[in-house]
Parts: C-alpha cells; structure tokens; sequence
C-alpha cells in the first residue's frame, strides 16, 4: 500500500480518534480497533475486515464538533465516510460503511430482540436516524448485494464498546489494503 494512503489513515485514526465513542467506555480508535478484531475473529472477507476497521471515518471527518447527537444532529457519517471510502477502496469496503446505519435500523425491524441490546448511543441515534425500518424498506435493503455484509458489520460495530478489550494494532488490520485497492 501506498505511503500516503497509510499515513492519511493514521493521522484520522490514531491522530483525531482519541475522542470518546459516543456515550460509550472507548475512544474512537479502540471502537475501531475492536471491530476489525471481531471482524477478523469472525473470518469475515479482508473486505468486511476494513470496512469495519473504516467504518466511523464520517463521524472523525464531519466537522460538527464533538458529539453532534448530543445536540439532535445526525452527523450522516455513513455517507459521508462511505464517500471518502470509495474514492481509495473498492466498494467491498465502502459499500457495508454507507450502509451500516441503515444494518441497524433493519436488525430493529427484523429482529424482535435487537433493540433490547442496543447500547444508549445507538438508541440515541436511532431516532435521528428514522428508527426501524418499515417492511418496504427491509425488502429495498435485501435487494442490495452486499446487505449481509452490512449486518456482519453492525454486529461488530455493536460489540465494540468494551473497554478492557485488547486488539491488535492500526498496521496490523492495513495488511488488507492492498487487496481492497480502488482499481
Ligand atoms: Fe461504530
């Protein structure tokens, strides 16, 4: 992978993301470490594995300041890191980020016991975000060739707010770049 391509992705995550995580324990880096860790852990496809690593770059790119939901703002990170992804990776990668708000408004209509787990920020945001999805929107969704990929992500995403967690590091997750390369 390229120097730059690795040195950009640095000064956002290990430079801008000691922020904490919404409401939860963890800064941003951890959040992100941890879920590329469950990705992995899981045996999803390197793809999936950077997507999840990737997936919050929106909420560090925005601009809105510190926690934009504390004050009613939906930041739209999804799209707006989905679109920073898809100028530098194929959309493996950037295809399950744009995606992985609307993954959580799905597992709320789909799943009777999900909204039960969500932790406080992700009930938060799920009301600016349009809360669960309507039955016309989960068939939009599964038309959507990556969808499961998606939901693998929100999962992990969800479960990677534990603080006594250890991962591997930042380079230790890029060794899946090259393969997720814009061509
Ligand atoms: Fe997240």
């Amino acid at each position: 992978m390229s120097d730059t391509l690795r040195q950009e992705l640095l000064d956002i995550f290990v430079g801008r993301a000691t922020r904490r995580y919404g409401l939860s324990a963890v800064n941003q880096l951890q959040h992100a470490l941890q879920a590329a860790a469950l990705a992995e852990a899981d045996d999803a496809p390197p793809a999936t594995v950077l997507a999840s690593l990737l997936h919050d770059v929106g909420h560090m790119i925005h601009g809105l300041g510190e926690d934009p939901a504390a004050r009613g703002l939906d930041d739209q990170h999804e799209e707006l890191g989905a679109t920073w992804l898809a100028e530098r990776f194929d959309a493996g990668v950037s295809e399950p980020v744009r995606m992985h708000v609307a993954a959580k408004r799905y597992l709320c209509a789909v799943e009777p016991d999900y909204f039960g787990k969500l932790s406080p920020d992700s009930v938060r945001s799920l009301g600016l975000q349009g809360g669960p999805m309507s039955a016309d929107e989960v068939e939009d969704f599964r038309r959507n060739p990556l969808y499961a990929e998606a939901v693998r992500l929100r999962r992990y995403d969800e479960a990677a707010k534990d603080p006594r967690t250890n991962t591997p590091d930042f380079d230790h997750f890029l060794r899946h770049v090259a393969t997720c390369r814009r061509v």
